[in-house]
Protein backbone atom coordinates (compact mmCIF):
# COMPACT_ATOMS: atom_id res chain seq x y z
CA UNK A 1 0.00 0.00 0.00
CA UNK A 2 1.47 3.14 -1.06
CA UNK A 3 1.15 5.93 2.28
CA UNK A 4 -1.89 7.99 1.25
CA UNK A 5 -3.61 4.43 0.92
CA UNK A 6 -2.78 3.20 4.18
CA UNK A 7 -2.90 6.35 6.15
CA UNK A 8 -6.49 7.09 4.61
CA UNK A 9 -7.87 3.26 5.16
CA UNK A 10 -6.08 3.61 8.98
CA UNK A 11 -4.27 0.09 7.73
CA UNK A 12 -7.96 -1.42 6.06
CA UNK A 13 -8.88 -0.60 10.09
CA UNK A 14 -12.28 -2.61 9.73
CA UNK A 15 -13.66 -3.95 12.84
CA UNK A 16 -13.54 -7.71 13.36
CA UNK A 17 -16.56 -7.99 15.28
CA UNK A 18 -19.18 -5.77 14.04
CA UNK A 19 -17.60 -5.24 10.25
CA UNK A 20 -17.50 -1.08 11.73
CA UNK A 21 -15.48 0.78 9.33
CA UNK A 22 -14.37 3.65 12.25
CA UNK A 23 -12.46 1.47 14.54
CA UNK A 24 -14.02 1.68 17.97
CA UNK A 25 -12.74 3.82 20.62
CA UNK A 26 -11.69 1.17 23.97
CA UNK A 27 -12.33 2.78 27.12
CA UNK A 28 -11.13 -0.35 29.35
CA UNK A 29 -8.13 0.28 31.55
CA UNK A 30 -8.17 -3.28 32.39
CA UNK A 31 -8.74 -6.76 30.74
CA UNK A 32 -9.94 -9.68 32.30
CA UNK A 33 -7.74 -13.51 32.06
CA UNK A 34 -9.41 -16.41 31.00
CA UNK A 35 -10.18 -19.62 32.04
CA UNK A 36 -6.59 -20.78 31.83
CA UNK A 37 -6.08 -17.38 33.34
CA UNK A 38 -4.19 -16.37 30.28
CA UNK A 39 -4.50 -12.60 28.67
CA UNK A 40 -6.15 -12.51 25.23
CA UNK A 41 -4.27 -9.32 24.49
CA UNK A 42 -3.77 -6.53 26.57
CA UNK A 43 -3.34 -6.70 30.35
CA UNK A 44 -3.34 -3.07 31.49
CA UNK A 45 -3.89 0.38 29.54
CA UNK A 46 -0.36 1.56 30.84
CA UNK A 47 1.28 -0.77 28.95
CA UNK A 48 -0.81 -0.98 25.85
CA UNK A 49 -4.24 -0.35 25.01
CA UNK A 50 -5.89 -1.36 21.14
CA UNK A 51 -6.69 2.28 20.29
CA UNK A 52 -3.55 4.10 20.77
CA UNK A 53 -1.89 0.70 19.48
CA UNK A 54 -3.48 1.31 16.24
CA UNK A 55 -2.09 4.62 15.99
CA UNK A 56 1.18 3.40 16.50
CA UNK A 57 0.78 0.77 13.82
CA UNK A 58 -0.50 3.79 11.41
CA UNK A 59 2.66 6.42 12.35
CA UNK A 60 5.33 3.44 12.32
CA UNK A 61 4.14 2.15 8.32
CA UNK A 62 3.68 5.91 7.57
CA UNK A 63 7.83 6.61 8.49
CA UNK A 64 8.87 3.28 7.69
CA UNK A 65 9.94 1.27 11.10
CA UNK A 66 9.59 -1.54 12.74
CA UNK A 67 7.56 0.41 15.81
CA UNK A 68 5.93 3.55 16.76
CA UNK A 69 5.02 4.64 20.84
CA UNK A 70 2.55 6.96 21.24
CA UNK A 71 3.11 9.74 23.89
CA UNK A 72 0.81 12.46 25.38
CA UNK A 73 2.11 15.14 24.11
CA UNK A 74 4.98 16.06 21.96
CA UNK A 75 7.28 16.80 24.58
CA UNK A 76 6.97 13.58 26.67
CA UNK A 77 7.80 11.86 23.70
CA UNK A 78 10.94 13.63 23.22
CA UNK A 79 12.18 13.72 26.79
CA UNK A 80 11.54 10.03 27.13
CA UNK A 81 13.35 9.75 23.86
CA UNK A 82 16.23 11.39 25.66
CA UNK A 83 16.22 10.85 28.93
CA UNK A 84 15.85 6.32 28.28
CA UNK A 85 19.32 6.85 26.12
CA UNK A 86 21.12 9.22 28.01
CA UNK A 87 23.02 9.03 31.36
CA UNK A 88 25.41 11.08 33.46
CA UNK A 89 28.85 11.46 31.70
CA UNK A 90 27.43 11.13 28.06
CA UNK A 91 27.24 14.20 25.62
CA UNK A 92 24.79 15.44 23.95
CA UNK A 93 24.27 17.72 20.59
CA UNK A 94 21.02 19.78 20.51
CA UNK A 95 19.76 21.52 18.05
CA UNK A 96 20.58 25.94 18.68
CA UNK A 97 17.79 26.40 16.39
CA UNK A 98 15.02 24.35 17.19
CA UNK A 99 11.32 24.26 19.26
CA UNK A 100 12.59 26.83 21.72
CA UNK A 101 10.56 24.61 24.91
CA UNK A 102 12.77 21.19 24.09
CA UNK A 103 15.72 23.49 24.17
CA UNK A 104 15.61 25.16 27.65
CA UNK A 105 14.76 21.80 29.07
CA UNK A 106 17.82 20.10 27.22
CA UNK A 107 19.55 22.80 29.22
CA UNK A 108 17.85 22.30 32.26
CA UNK A 109 18.63 18.11 32.49
CA UNK A 110 21.98 18.23 31.06
CA UNK A 111 23.03 20.61 33.67
CA UNK A 112 21.10 18.72 36.50
CA UNK A 113 21.84 15.22 35.33
CA UNK A 114 25.76 15.64 34.71
CA UNK A 115 24.70 15.11 30.75
CA UNK A 116 27.39 17.25 28.44
CA UNK A 117 24.99 19.57 26.18
CA UNK A 118 26.55 21.39 23.08
CA UNK A 119 23.60 23.06 21.42
CA UNK A 120 24.71 23.15 17.77
CA UNK A 121 23.18 24.60 14.36
CA UNK A 122 22.62 21.57 13.07
CA UNK A 123 22.02 22.74 9.35
CA UNK A 124 25.97 22.98 9.34
CA UNK A 125 27.78 20.32 8.85
CA UNK A 126 31.22 21.63 9.90
CA UNK A 127 29.95 22.66 12.72
CA UNK A 128 28.07 19.29 13.77
CA UNK A 129 31.42 17.64 13.17
CA UNK A 130 33.17 19.71 15.72
CA UNK A 131 31.05 19.53 18.02
CA UNK A 132 30.76 15.37 18.02
CA UNK A 133 33.25 13.82 20.59
CA UNK A 134 33.73 10.11 19.60
CA UNK A 135 32.73 7.57 21.65
CA UNK A 136 31.28 10.44 24.48
CA UNK A 137 28.20 11.92 22.25
CA UNK A 138 24.95 9.49 22.62
CA UNK A 139 22.60 11.42 21.03
CA UNK A 140 22.58 14.00 18.11
CA UNK A 141 18.91 15.41 18.30
CA UNK A 142 17.86 17.30 15.01
CA UNK A 143 15.08 19.39 13.80
CA UNK A 144 14.56 19.58 10.35
CA UNK A 145 12.75 21.95 9.13
CA UNK A 146 13.99 23.68 12.37
CA UNK A 147 11.55 26.02 13.87
CA UNK A 148 11.25 29.08 13.20
CA UNK A 149 13.66 30.04 10.93
CA UNK A 150 13.56 26.87 8.93
CA UNK A 151 16.68 25.53 8.58
CA UNK A 152 17.27 22.27 6.71
CA UNK A 153 19.61 19.88 8.33
CA UNK A 154 21.10 16.97 5.59
CA UNK A 155 20.19 14.08 7.08
CA UNK A 156 22.07 11.70 5.36
CA UNK A 157 25.23 13.56 5.73
CA UNK A 158 24.42 14.42 9.40
CA UNK A 159 23.60 10.94 10.15
CA UNK A 160 27.12 9.74 8.68
CA UNK A 161 28.66 12.20 10.90
CA UNK A 162 26.95 11.05 13.91
CA UNK A 163 27.24 7.20 13.41
CA UNK A 164 31.26 7.70 12.48
CA UNK A 165 31.25 8.92 15.79
CA UNK A 166 29.45 6.30 17.31
CA UNK A 167 26.42 8.81 18.04
CA UNK A 168 22.73 7.70 17.55
CA UNK A 169 20.37 10.41 16.00
CA UNK A 170 17.09 11.38 16.26
CA UNK A 171 14.89 13.61 14.23
CA UNK A 172 11.98 16.06 14.93
CA UNK A 173 9.98 15.87 12.43
CA UNK A 174 7.09 17.47 13.20
CA UNK A 175 7.41 20.12 10.32
CA UNK A 176 8.00 17.81 7.76
CA UNK A 177 5.78 15.45 8.36
CA UNK A 178 6.10 11.80 6.85
CA UNK A 179 4.52 13.01 3.72
CA UNK A 180 7.44 15.25 2.89
CA UNK A 181 10.45 13.34 4.74
CA UNK A 182 11.09 9.65 5.73
CA UNK A 183 13.84 10.71 8.48
CA UNK A 184 14.91 6.88 8.88
CA UNK A 185 15.25 6.54 5.09
CA UNK A 186 18.30 9.04 5.55
CA UNK A 187 19.75 7.13 8.36
CA UNK A 188 17.94 8.39 11.32
CA UNK A 189 17.68 6.04 14.54
CA UNK A 190 14.78 7.63 15.86
CA UNK A 191 12.18 10.02 14.47
CA UNK A 192 9.70 12.29 16.67
CA UNK A 193 6.70 14.12 16.26
CA UNK A 194 4.44 16.41 18.18
CA UNK A 195 1.47 14.62 16.47
CA UNK A 196 -0.80 17.62 18.09
CA UNK A 197 0.58 19.37 14.84
CA UNK A 198 0.33 18.00 11.06
CA UNK A 199 -0.60 14.25 12.34
CA UNK A 200 -4.04 15.23 14.24
CA UNK A 201 -4.23 18.40 11.89
CA UNK A 202 -7.28 20.19 13.99
CA UNK A 203 -5.91 21.61 17.04
CA UNK A 204 -8.03 19.50 18.86
CA UNK A 205 -5.67 17.03 20.40
CA UNK A 206 -2.35 16.92 22.23
CA UNK A 207 0.24 13.70 21.47
CA UNK A 208 3.67 12.93 20.40
CA UNK A 209 5.18 10.04 18.89
CA UNK A 210 8.53 7.93 18.30
CA UNK A 211 9.38 5.67 15.77
CA UNK A 212 12.64 3.89 15.86
CA UNK A 213 14.49 2.06 12.77
CA UNK A 214 15.05 -1.28 15.12
CA UNK A 215 13.41 -2.99 17.64
CA UNK A 216 16.66 -2.75 19.98
CA UNK A 217 17.76 -2.03 23.57
CA UNK A 218 17.23 1.31 23.25
CA UNK A 219 13.65 0.93 21.89
CA UNK A 220 13.29 -1.26 24.66
CA UNK A 221 14.41 1.14 27.07
CA UNK A 222 11.84 4.31 26.00
CA UNK A 223 9.23 1.59 25.89
CA UNK A 224 10.12 0.93 29.83
CA UNK A 225 10.22 4.62 30.80
CA UNK A 226 7.06 5.16 29.13
CA UNK A 227 5.50 1.57 30.98
CA UNK A 228 6.77 2.87 34.20
CA UNK A 229 5.85 7.16 34.19
CA UNK A 230 2.57 6.56 32.10
CA UNK A 231 2.54 9.73 29.35
CA UNK A 232 0.89 7.26 27.22
CA UNK A 233 -1.73 8.71 25.11
CA UNK A 234 -5.80 8.24 26.11
CA UNK A 235 -8.45 6.20 24.03
CA UNK A 236 -10.14 9.69 22.91
CA UNK A 237 -7.44 11.23 22.40
CA UNK A 238 -6.12 8.10 20.27
CA UNK A 239 -9.02 7.87 18.41
CA UNK A 240 -8.60 11.58 17.44
CA UNK A 241 -5.60 11.29 16.23
CA UNK A 242 -5.70 8.52 14.06
CA UNK A 243 -9.19 10.00 12.51
CA UNK A 244 -7.39 13.43 12.05
CA UNK A 245 -4.02 10.83 10.36
CA UNK A 246 -6.73 9.67 7.33
CA UNK A 247 -6.60 13.04 5.93
CA UNK A 248 -3.20 13.70 6.41
CA UNK A 249 -1.93 13.41 2.87
CA UNK A 250 -4.82 15.85 1.10
CA UNK A 251 -4.17 18.28 4.34
CA UNK A 252 -0.51 18.55 4.01
CA UNK A 253 -0.04 17.95 0.11
CA UNK A 254 -2.86 21.33 -0.08
CA UNK A 255 -1.59 23.85 2.71
CA UNK A 256 1.92 22.90 1.19
CA UNK A 257 0.80 24.27 -1.96
CA UNK A 258 0.01 27.53 -0.79
CA UNK A 259 2.58 27.96 1.59
CA UNK A 260 4.70 27.59 -1.29
CA UNK A 261 2.44 30.12 -3.48
CA UNK A 262 2.37 32.35 -0.46
CA UNK A 263 6.25 32.53 0.25
CA UNK A 264 6.67 33.76 -4.26
CA UNK A 265 3.75 35.83 -3.46
CA UNK A 266 4.48 37.52 -0.62
CA UNK A 267 8.38 38.55 -2.48
CA UNK A 268 6.24 40.92 -4.28
CA UNK A 269 5.31 43.11 -1.13
CA UNK A 270 7.87 45.47 0.33
CA UNK A 271 9.55 45.72 3.42
CA UNK A 272 9.19 41.31 3.43
CA UNK A 273 12.03 38.93 3.73
CA UNK A 274 11.07 35.53 3.26
CA UNK A 275 12.01 32.41 5.13
CA UNK A 276 11.04 29.33 3.18
CA UNK A 277 12.47 25.90 2.20
CA UNK A 278 10.93 26.03 -1.09
CA UNK A 279 12.12 29.32 -2.55
CA UNK A 280 15.61 29.69 -4.06
CA UNK A 281 16.68 32.03 -1.91
CA UNK A 282 16.80 29.75 0.65
CA UNK A 283 20.57 28.70 1.95
CA UNK A 284 19.59 25.03 2.19
CA UNK A 285 17.11 25.16 -1.05
CA UNK A 286 19.05 22.39 -2.95
CA UNK A 287 19.00 20.21 0.08
CA UNK A 288 15.37 20.63 0.77
CA UNK A 289 14.61 19.44 -3.15
CA UNK A 290 16.77 16.50 -2.46
CA UNK A 291 15.44 15.46 0.90
CA UNK A 292 11.80 16.94 0.91
CA UNK A 293 8.78 15.19 -1.94
CA UNK A 294 5.78 16.68 -2.46
CA UNK A 295 6.38 19.92 -1.77
CA UNK A 296 8.26 21.99 0.97
CA UNK A 297 5.90 22.07 3.93
CA UNK A 298 3.01 24.31 5.37
CA UNK A 299 5.41 26.65 7.36
CA UNK A 300 7.27 29.57 6.50
CA UNK A 301 8.31 32.76 8.14
CA UNK A 302 8.55 36.22 7.09
CA UNK A 303 10.40 39.51 8.34
CA UNK A 304 9.10 42.79 8.54
CA UNK A 305 11.47 45.71 8.28
CA UNK A 306 11.25 47.57 11.26
CA UNK A 307 11.85 45.32 13.85
CA UNK A 308 9.33 43.56 16.62
CA UNK A 309 7.23 47.08 16.38
CA UNK A 310 6.73 46.68 13.04
CA UNK A 311 6.38 42.71 13.17
CA UNK A 312 3.52 43.00 15.84
CA UNK A 313 2.02 45.93 13.95
CA UNK A 314 1.26 43.55 11.38
CA UNK A 315 -0.30 41.37 13.60
CA UNK A 316 -2.85 43.82 15.16
CA UNK A 317 -3.88 44.53 11.29
CA UNK A 318 -4.41 41.47 9.97
CA UNK A 319 -8.43 40.42 10.20
CA UNK A 320 -8.09 36.46 8.95
CA UNK A 321 -4.74 34.81 10.27
CA UNK A 322 -5.59 33.73 14.05
CA UNK A 323 -2.71 35.52 15.98
CA UNK A 324 -1.76 32.10 18.44
CA UNK A 325 0.65 29.39 18.98
CA UNK A 326 0.99 25.90 17.79
CA UNK A 327 0.97 24.81 13.84
CA UNK A 328 -0.60 22.43 11.95
CA UNK A 329 -4.04 22.99 11.70
CA UNK A 330 -6.56 24.08 9.55
CA UNK A 331 -6.76 26.99 10.07
CA UNK A 332 -3.81 29.35 9.66
CA UNK A 333 -1.69 31.04 12.59
CA UNK A 334 0.62 33.43 12.82
CA UNK A 335 3.10 33.95 16.10
CA UNK A 336 5.39 36.81 16.69
CA UNK A 337 8.56 34.00 18.20
CA UNK A 338 10.25 36.61 20.18
CA UNK A 339 7.41 37.88 22.27
CA UNK A 340 6.75 34.06 23.45
CA UNK A 341 10.58 32.96 23.68
CA UNK A 342 11.81 35.48 25.39
CA UNK A 343 14.94 38.12 24.66
CA UNK A 344 17.72 35.13 24.83
CA UNK A 345 16.41 33.40 21.44
CA UNK A 346 18.05 33.16 18.56
CA UNK A 347 14.97 34.12 16.88
CA UNK A 348 15.00 37.49 15.43
CA UNK A 349 12.57 40.02 17.16
CA UNK A 350 11.29 40.75 13.25
CA UNK A 351 9.97 37.79 12.15
CA UNK A 352 6.40 35.98 11.90
CA UNK A 353 5.85 32.57 11.98
CA UNK A 354 3.19 31.10 10.00
CA UNK A 355 1.38 28.12 9.85
CA UNK A 356 -0.75 27.95 6.51
CA UNK A 357 -3.99 25.73 6.85
CA UNK A 358 -6.93 24.93 4.60
CA UNK A 359 -7.87 28.42 3.42
CA UNK A 360 -8.41 29.92 -0.35
CA UNK A 361 -5.28 31.25 -1.03
CA UNK A 362 -5.86 34.73 -2.07
CA UNK A 363 -8.11 35.01 1.14
CA UNK A 364 -4.93 34.19 2.90
CA UNK A 365 -2.62 36.45 0.74
CA UNK A 366 -5.05 39.47 0.40
CA UNK A 367 -5.12 39.57 4.53
CA UNK A 368 -0.89 39.35 4.52
CA UNK A 369 -1.04 42.39 1.47
CA UNK A 370 -3.13 45.04 3.63
CA UNK A 371 -1.67 44.43 6.92
CA UNK A 372 2.16 44.97 5.37
CA UNK A 373 1.45 47.63 3.06
CA UNK A 374 -1.34 49.01 3.72
N1 LIG B 1 8.59 19.89 18.34
C1 LIG B 1 8.16 20.92 17.60
C2 LIG B 1 8.84 21.23 16.31
C3 LIG B 1 7.09 21.71 18.05
O1 LIG B 1 6.66 22.75 17.31
C4 LIG B 1 6.46 21.39 19.29
C5 LIG B 1 5.34 22.21 19.81
O2 LIG B 1 5.11 23.31 19.39
C6 LIG B 1 6.95 20.31 20.02
C7 LIG B 1 8.00 19.58 19.51
C8 LIG B 1 6.34 19.92 21.35
O3 LIG B 1 5.14 19.26 21.11
P1 LIG B 1 3.90 19.28 22.15
O4 LIG B 1 3.41 20.68 22.23
O5 LIG B 1 2.94 18.31 21.52
O6 LIG B 1 4.43 18.79 23.46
Amino acid sequence: MRPETLAAQALHAIDEATGAVVPPIHLATTYARDASYELRGPGYTRDENPTPGHVERVIAALEGGPGALVFSSGMAAATAAIRALCKPGDHVIGPRIGYFTLRGWLERFCARWGVLLDLVDTSDLAALATALRPGVTRLVWIESPANPTWQITDLTAACALAHAAGARVAVDSTAATPVHTRPLEHGADLVMHSATKFLGGHSDVLAGALVTARLDEDWAQIALLRHDEGACLGPFEAYLLLRGMRTLFARVERSSRTAFWLAERLLELPRVTVRYPGLASHPQHAIAARQMQRGYGSMLSIQIEGGAPAALEVVRRLKLWVPATSLGGVESLIEHRFTVEGPTTPTPPDLLRLSVGLEHEDDLFDDLAQAIAP
